[in-house]
């Protein structure tokens, strides 16, 4: 493990954003704290934040430290009172976090679903569903897809108004996530499903030739290709016949919230961006939950273990991954629960008390 100090940008981000990034910060300094290593924090405006302050979504000074960073740990973006700007390229998240990501090369969404042994009542499921534990890896392609085609407008034809999105993808774009799909399920069990929608979606029919010449070369893991709305019902019905699931930006999208209430709530999900040129840009998978935001109510685990995910990747330090992750199952053991997650027995607790609590627990075990 390296001795320098990580430069991390901290980009908080909207809503609850400014609330549940600081916690994840308490996590890593705890981390520093036990392992003798330092991070070197700047923080920056992004989103509906950075809108009102400068003007822009994703201001040049942010994007230069973003990518002068080791890594980006990123909070959530968007409000009702930037989402429908015009135009587009001034919202949050297509003119903040889109361009971001494309330009760090995070074209890699690692976003593991886990649901902890003391979490299982939480979940949409019943607990039979689950038992011994589910740990599922999405690998989601994060930069092409239907969210970055053109043209995407809106347009007159024939007196009606017709809105238009652009689903594209190259066969070099499918072929670099579906080599990370196999990579990671080489570590794991072994089984990648990969998801389309090829009897319909000509991106879909692509998808699938070029996934099955890559799997030619993992020998030893096995493919099967699912259709997406099989998927989605798959994911209710046998979760545990999941390894890694492979999936394009849009399909990757809406079955990881889904499979979030699996594991009890969207406030539970990690994920790291990944790609090959930067250390990546690390977020929750959920957005900037304006209803709940400015009460200190949110449930900040999954950003604390998106701060292990970075640990992990882009620091070389899969140590203090497992000592947050550890200090997180140790918490839940104890009853602690953020109010999403909550029964009638849990103790619950506020979002910066949950913060302490996992970092207390890093620095006593
Ligand atoms: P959301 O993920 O913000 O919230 C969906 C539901 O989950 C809400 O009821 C919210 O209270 C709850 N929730 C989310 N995170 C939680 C947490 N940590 N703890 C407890 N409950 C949590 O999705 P939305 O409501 O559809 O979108 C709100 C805004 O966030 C929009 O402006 C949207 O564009 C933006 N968004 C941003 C991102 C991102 O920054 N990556 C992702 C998705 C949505």
């Amino acid at each position: 493990m390296s001795t320098k100090a990580f430069k991390i940008a901290v980009l908080p981000g909207d809503g609850i954003g400014v609330e549940i990034v600081p916690q994840g910060i308490k996590a890593l300094d705890a981390v520093a704290n036990k392992l003798g290593i330092s991070f070197e924090y700047n923080e920056a405006l992004v989103g509906g934040a950075a809108i009102d302050a400068v003007g822009t979504p994703l201001p040049k000074e942010t994007l230069e430290l973003s990518l002068a960073s080791d890594a980006v740990f990123f909070g959530a973006v968007g409000g009702a009172k930037w989402d429908n700007l015009q135009p587009v390229s001034m919202r949050p998240e297509p003119g903040g976090l889109f361009p971001l990501r494309k330009s760090l090369g995070a074209y890699a969404n690692l976003r593991p679903v886990v649901v902890f042994e003391s979490l299982t009542s939480a979940s949409s499921l019943k607990a039979d569903r689950l038992e011994g534990g589910l740990d599922i890896l999405f690998v989601r392609e994060l930069t092409g897809g239907i969210y970055f085609g053109k043209p995407k407008e809106r347009r007159e034809i024939d007196g009606e108004v017709v809105a238009i999105d652009t689903c594209s993808y190259s066969d070099f774009e499918i072929r670099r996530i579906a080599h990370m799909a196999f990579l990671q399920a080489r570590r794991r069990s072994g089984i990648v499903h990969s998801i389309d929608k090829a009897n319909v979606m000509e991106t879909s029919r692509l998808w699938r030739e070029v996934v099955t010449e890559v799997a030619e070369q993992y020998p030893d893991v096995k493919l099967t290709h699912m259709l997406a709305d099989n998927c989605g019902m798959q994911l209710l019905r046998n979760p545990k016949q999941f390894d890694v699931i492979l999936a394009d930006n849009l399909f990757g999208d809406l079955l990881t919230d889904e499979a979030a209430m699996l594991a009890g709530s969207l406030g539970m999900l990690p994920s790291a961006s990944i790609g090959e040129q930067h250390g990546g840009l690390y977020e929750p998978i959920h957005g900037s939950a304006p209803d709940i935001a400015g009460q200190d109510i949110a449930n900040p685990i999954a950003t604390i273990l998106t701060a292990a995910m970075m640990l992990r990747y882009a620091c070389d330090c899969p140590d203090g991954a497992v000592m947050i992750r550890c200090a997180v199952e140790s918490v839940l053991n104890e009853g602690y629960r953020s109010s999403d997650i909550a029964t009638e027995y849990s103790n619950v607790v506020s979002c910066s008390k949950m913060g302490d609590l996992i970092a207390d627990k890093i620095l006593q075990d």
